[in-house]
C-alpha cells in the first residue's frame, strides 16, 4: 500500500541540532539561521511529570513570537526573526548561555515555598535570580560569584543579562496589564550572538505561558503551566485565553481548538 506513504516528509530530512523537552530546533536555511519546533509536550518536575497536550505547541509559537516581535521592535534584542507556520519560528543561532533568568514580581512558586512568604505577596522590589541549566543537577540556584568563578558568563556579560531581565521585565509588566493580567515572574534565556568581530547578549529560547506566571488581575485565575503542575486542568483554555487577550486569535476561535461546526439542515 505504497500510496498510503506519505510522499514528502521534510520534517525528517531536515538536521536536527537539538531536541529539548517542550521544542526541537532544526538547522536553518541559511548558516547562521535554526528553526525552533514547538511541541505539545509539557513537562514539570524536572521532567519527572509528563504529558502530550494537544494545541500547546502551536499556542505557545504564536504567543512566543508575538512578545519576541514586541520586544525587537522596541529595540530589545533577540534571536526571532519571524514566524514560519503553525509550529516553528526562524531564529538566529546564538550560543546559550547556560543560565536560566527568573524574574520575579509577586511571591509564588519556589520562593514562596523558600522563603515562607504567602503566594501573591507583592514583592518589595523586581527581583532578578539565576538558575544553572542543568537537570542531572535539578537546575540549581546560583549567584553571580558562581556564574563568575565558572566561566558561564562575564561580568560585563552579567550586568547586559540584568538589563535585558529589567527591559523585558518592564516590557512584559506593562503589556500584560493592558489586559488584565498580572506578571507574577518568568523566565528567560540569553545568548551570545555574533555579528561580524561583534558579540551581543540577545533574549533567546521562548516566553510563553509555559515559561511565565500569568494572574488574571480580578479573579487571581491561574493562566500559565502551573495548571499542569498542579493537576487543575484548562491548560489549553487558560493558554488560548491569554493569546485571545493579547489579540493574537479571532475572538471566535474555540478554546480547544475543533474548528467551525458543521450545521445541517434537515429539509
Ligand atoms: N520556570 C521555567 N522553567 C523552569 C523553572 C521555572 O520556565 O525550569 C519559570 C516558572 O514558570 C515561573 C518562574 O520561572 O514562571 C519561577 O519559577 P520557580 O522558581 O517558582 O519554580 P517552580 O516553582 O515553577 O518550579
Amino acid at each position: 500500500m505504497d500510496f498510503l506513504k506519505p510522499r514528502y516528509t521534510p520534517m525528517n530530512r531536515r538536521r536536527r541540532i537539538y531536541e529539548g523537552k517542550a521544542k526541537v530546533l532544526y538547522e536553518g536555511p541559511e548558516p547562521g539561521t535554526l528553526i525552533q519546533h514547538f511541541k505539545d509536550d509539557a513537562t514539570a518536575f524536572n521532567a519527572k511529570k509528563h504529558e502530550v497536550i494537544d494545541g500547546k505547541g502551536v499556542l505557545n509559537n504564536r504567543i512566543s513570537e508575538f512578545i519576541f516581535q514586541n520586544l525587537n521592535d522596541i529595540g530589545v534584542p533577540t534571536h526571532f526573526i519571524r514566524r514560519l507556520n503553525m509550529r516553528e519560528q526562524l531564529i538566529r543561532e546564538v550560543e546559550i548561555i547556560p543560565l536560566e533568568v527568573v524574574v520575579r514580581n509577586v511571591a509564588a512558586g519556589s520562593l514562596a515555598t523558600k522563603l515562607g512568604l504567602e503566594e501573591g505577596t507583592q514583592l518589595p522590589r523586581s527581583i532578578i535570580e539565576f538558575y544553572y541549566k542543568n537537570d542531572a543537577l535539578n537546575d540549581p540556584m546560583v549567584s553571580e560569584e558562581h556564574v563568575t568563578a565558572f566561566g558561564w558568563a562575564s561580568p560585563q556579560e552579567i550586568d547586559d543579562i540584568m538589563a535585558l531581565a529589567i527591559r523585558v521585565n518592564d516590557f512584559l509588566s506593562g503589556l500584560f496589564l493592558g489586559v488584565g493580567i498580572r506578571l507574577v515572574d518568568f523566565k528567560m534565556e540569553t545568548g551570545r550572538l555574533w555579528e561580524n568581530d561583534t558579540v551581543r547578549i540577545v533574549v533567546a529560547d521562548e516566553i510563553s505561558p509555559d515559561s511565565c506566571r500569568l494572574w488574571d488581575i480580578k479573579s487571581n485565575d491561574k493562566l500559565d503551566k502551573d495548571r499542569f503542575r498542579r493537576d487543575m486542568g484548562g491548560l489549553v483554555e487558560a493558554y488560548t485565553e491569554v493569546a485571545r487577550r493579547l489579540g493574537i486569535l479571532p475572538e471566535s476561535d474555540t478554546p480547544n481548538g475543533r474548528g467551525p461546526v458543521l450545521v445541517t439542515s434537515k429539509d
